[in-house]
């Protein structure tokens, strides 16, 4: 077996809402395609040998799989609960997984969760691997599979965004505030476009440069500090060694403590030095890590940290540095081997405590002490492995919130606002943080910004502190939002005309749109980006941009289908219609299985918001059942029987009735304007933009947009050549007119019928489609074409799609003849045939066009001066 195709989808998609990470492979079991689990020799019990722990109970997905795979199950299900289990095995624990065959008989689509997605990815390659090895050889060997798990986690180390930034993750998704990475520096977005926040490990957008660049200027914090009272270690830099001596006399002498002017984690510092030697040696260290090196007085006493948040204390640990303990019977390279065995010890700041190692300083206090490896430690006897209580070097921590002295308090509070930081971490020395700093001669070494938390929410000892929560509380107060309202639009026909109008009416209300389209992403009337935008990355460009107030976004299938949608919730979900288009893409191969896809939209519509559903159409009205959403409707049909219900109930809807779009919100009729007053309608004759309009509007009246701004705003837009190329933009001509439309299913031809049966005049179509519809695409057209038109032109696209020339205009050719009274001729250049049209079209007739190269049909038609087109009525 082997995988064809991997997907790694992101969002809400059509396997799940709620599992918005899953890894999609698209599997070829090739010679097992005919073979069930339990037609292979030994598949079972090899199984159960080398994942015993699929026995044990514990995540759903174990439940009577064994037994499962004994009675006979599809190999591909092997390969998802092996996915599943690897990863769980490598701490990350996942649950969900599906498995479905597709049309073509032995590939299958195999789908599971992941936690990384490069340990998801993995996961998929691994489990195939195994279960190729079990079905050929009935086994795995255990050290392939040791090195698997090895590699998932890796991959899931690799990943992490460290451990303070991870806590405030958890923190943020607790509170259903959305966050996405950055695609720079580490950074993370909270919340959505206006009301975002930015965080980079504990910097927040609220920090301030200043306070930063203080803070990391230890001499020019001790000055600050110094000058307002503050109680800081006496001392002074120096820049060359002969300077030493004279600096150790200014501090008061022995015992000293020498450090970079500019350091961090340690690095570089010697504490607690009473020697000449000593000192000299120190001074080489720093100066290796700055150019300035600062000599101060040494204090006696214990290291603490006190974190400050937004003006307030909100943990305090005493930090102790690396160490171990004797017993009498161990040597110090067993005690630290010992240590490092503890499973919370890992590399860097990745877990709670950190490995143990030897460096330069240990050796520095072996040689105080006339120790090295091999000395047995008396019983108790603690030997210090460094001079510094880093975390990161090994050191442990332990809670103290509750011991602080109020005056310290009160201090630390003072000295985040001195040095003007948000986030503060306040290092002290002193002998008991429990009493007033001055009284016990403590003092304040140190400013950080950017502390880290690990020592506060998981002490080694002591009640961990959720300190992520007031970082949240200070960008998220109590009544600020994190998210802007979210339109998204789906459904086969009609996306980008209604979400360009849906856009279009929230500007009336002076807020920032921002919106994704299949020719380009938008803000407010800029075009930020052309292309074909509707999928997940482009939606994200309109969520992380600072200066939007509204999304309103486009979202196509194929986007949904290759990755999940791009936000977690949505306050309206439109869908407009689902009917037969991209059929056999991405093994969607059915009507029902699109309604599926598009279906997503109304489900992850937040139960405060709308689902706007198409009364009129089965499929999508049928998705009310499938949301917690608040429903409104859309219909044609003034009297749809789906629509009365739902209003007779109190619901909302819209309705096309007596010549008026009209807002039905219970019993209250609010009629918003006239169809035939409306541009986009053409005059009122293209129902299929009336059904648009009544999308548009619902979503926004359900927004709490007034029917005036509606009203002014369907009155305002059109749909021109410029602002919608390709769409119904209709020319007229003097004495004809002619259509340009993109229509490209038989949905929308039979859309388009609906308008143009309205034409009083003679109806002429030049019509072809691409050449990688299906041959009954073709023969649908044609027969749609009789229908609508009293003549047609046949053309074929310039690329034919690998079809032979003539092939697709002979399938139409058999669809047209199905009706009979139909003229037609073939033309199989576009531009030859457009011109043909054009040149003989009689007075009063219609002239549609659907053309491969909107751009060109335009210009042939702009070569003709058509009349222009009136400016847009106030
Ligand atoms: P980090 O980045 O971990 O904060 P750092 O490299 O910035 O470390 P400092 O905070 O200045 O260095 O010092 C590290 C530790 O050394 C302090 O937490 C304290 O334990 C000790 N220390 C520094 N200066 C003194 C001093 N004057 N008297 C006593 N101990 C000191
Ligand atoms: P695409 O899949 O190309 O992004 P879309 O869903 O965004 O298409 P539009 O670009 O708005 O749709 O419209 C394309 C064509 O579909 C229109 O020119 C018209 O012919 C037809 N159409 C528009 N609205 C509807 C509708 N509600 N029902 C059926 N057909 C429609
Ligand atoms: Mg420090
Ligand atoms: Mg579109």
């Amino acid at each position: 077996m082997r995988i064809l195709k991997t997907l790694t989808l992101r969002g809400p998609n059509y396997w799940s809402v709620r599992h918005p990470q899953l890894i999609v492979i698209r599997l070829d079991l090739e010679v097992f395609a005919d073979q069930r689990s339990d037609q292979i020799d030994g598949l079972a019990e090899g199984l159960a040998e080398i994942l015993p722990s699929l026995k044990t109970p514990g995540p759903s997905y174990r439940r009577r799989f064994l037994e499962r795979v004994e009675e006979g199950i599809s190999l591909a299900e092997v390969v998802e609960h092996v996915a599943l289990e690897l990863q769980t095995l490598a701490d990350m624990p996942v649950s969900f997984g599906r498995t479905k065959e597709t049309k073509t008989a032995g590939i299958h689509q195999v789908v599971f969760e992941y936690e990384n997605e490069q340990s998801g990815r993995y996961a998929a390659r691994a489990a195939v691997r195994l279960a190729n090895s079990l079905a050929k050889t009935g086994g795995y060997p255990a050290s392939e599979l040791k090195q698997d798990l090895a590699d998932l986690r890796d991959l899931q180390a690799e990943a992490s965004l460290g451990p303070s930034t991870e806590t405030i993750i958890q923190e943020v998704e607790r509170r259903g505030i959305p966050w996405m990475p950055l695609q720079s520096r580490a950074m993370i977005q909270l919340g959505h476009g206006v009301y975002q926040q930015r965080l980079q490990a504990t910097l927040s957008s609220r920090t301030g440069i200043l306070g930063v660049e203080l803070a990391c200027d230890k001499e020019g914090t001790k000055q600050i500090l110094k000058n307002a009272g503050v109680p800081v270690p006496r001392g002074t830099v120096i820049y060359y060694l002969d300077e030493l001596a004279d600096a150790i006399d200014r501090v008061g002498g022995f015992p000293i403590v020498i450090k970079p002017l500019d350091g961090n984690h340690g690095r570089g510092i010697t504490i607690d030095i009473n020697g000449w030697d000593q000192a000299e040696a120190a001074y080489e260290a720093a100066k290796d890590v700055s150019k300035g090196v600062i000599v101060e007085r040494f204090y006696r006493g214990r290291d603490h940290r006190i974190l400050v948040i937004n003006g307030r204390v909100v943990a305090v640990a005493e930090r102790v540095p690396a160490h171990v303990v004797g017993d009498g019977r161990s040597t110090i390279d067993e005690l630290i081997e010992e240590a490092n065995r503890d499973p919370r010890r890992g590399e860097g700041h990745a877990n709670v405590l950190t490995l143990l190692t030897v460096d330069r300083t240990t050796w520095q206090l072996f040689e105080n002490k006339g120790y090295d490896l091999d000395t047995v430690l008396p019983d108790g006897e603690i030997c210090y492995l460094r001079s510094t209580a880093n975390l990161s070097t090994g050191g442990i921590a332990i809670d103290r919130t509750d011991e602080i002295h109020p005056h310290n308090v009160w201090l630390a509070q003072r000295i985040a606002k001195l040095i003007g930081l948000d986030i503060a971490g306040i290092d002290v020395v002193t002998s008991d943080i429990s009493q007033p700093l001055r009284q016990i001669d403590g003092v304040i070494v140190e400013v950080n910004a950017a502390p880290g938390f690990r020592m506060h929410f998981s002490p080694s000892e002591g009640i961990p502190r959720n300190v992520a929560e007031p970082v949240i509380e200070m960008l998220f107060p109590p009544g600020q939002p994190s998210r802007i309202p979210i339109v998204a639009i789906t459904g086969t026909n009609g996306k980008t005309t209604t979400t360009r109008l849906t856009a279009h009416i929230f500007q009336q209300t002076q807020k920032v749109v921002g919106y994704t389209t299949t020719d380009g992403i938008y803000i407010n009337e800029h075009l930020v980006e052309p292309g074909d935008t509707t999928g997940p990355q482009s939606a994200q460009v309109v969520l992380q941009d600072p200066t939007v107030e509204i999304a309103v976004l486009e979202t196509a299938r194929g986007g949904i289908l290759r990755s999940g949608i791009a936000f977690d919730a949505c306050d309206v979900g439109v869908v407009l219609n689902v009917a037969a288009d991209h059929l056999g893409l991405g093994d969607i191969d059915t009507v029902e299985e699109m309604a599926q896809v598009k279906g997503v939209i109304a489900e992850v519509t937040r139960p405060k918001g709308y689902a706007v559903l198409n009364a009129d159409d089965e499929r999508v009205a049928a998705m009310a059942e499938r949301t917690k959403a608040q429903i409104a409707y859309f219909s044609m049909q003034p009297d749809s029987e789906l629509v009365q219900r739902h209003t007779e109930a109190g619901g909302l809807a819209a309705v096309y009735e007596n010549g008026y779009l009209t807002i039905l919100k219970g019993d209250w009729i609010l009629r918003i304007e006239q169809a035939v007053h409306l541009p986009l309608t053409m005059g009122g004759r293209a129902p299929f933009m009336i059904a648009n309009a009544l999308a548009a509007s619902l979503a926004a009246f359900s927004q709490g947009v007034s029917i005036e701004e509606i009203r002014l705003a369907l009155l305002t837009f059109r749909a021109s050549a410029a602002q919608t190329p390709g769409r119904m933009n209709l020319f007229d001509l003097g004495n004809f007119h002619a259509l340009v439309d993109y229509a490209h299913n038989p949905a929308s031809y039979e859309a388009l019928a609906g308008f143009v049966q309205n034409w009083p005049g003679q109806r002429i179509g030049v019509i072809g489609g691409p050449g990688d519809r299906r041959d009954e695409d073709f023969i649908t057209l044609g027969r749609l074409s009789a229908q609508m038109f009293d003549r047609v032109i046949v053309k074929e696209d310039d690329d034919t799609r690998g079809r032979p020339r003539g092939e697709a205009a002979d399938y139409i050719i058999k669809g047209l003849e199905t009706v009979g009274d139909c003229r037609y001729e073939s033309i199989l250049r576009e531009s030859e045939a457009i011109e043909v049209a054009l040149d003989s079209a009689p007075a009063g007739s219609l002239v549609v066009i659907l053309p491969e190269s909107v751009r060109q049909a335009i210009k042939l038609i702009e070569a003709r001066n058509p009349v222009p087109q009136a400016p847009p009525s106030p």
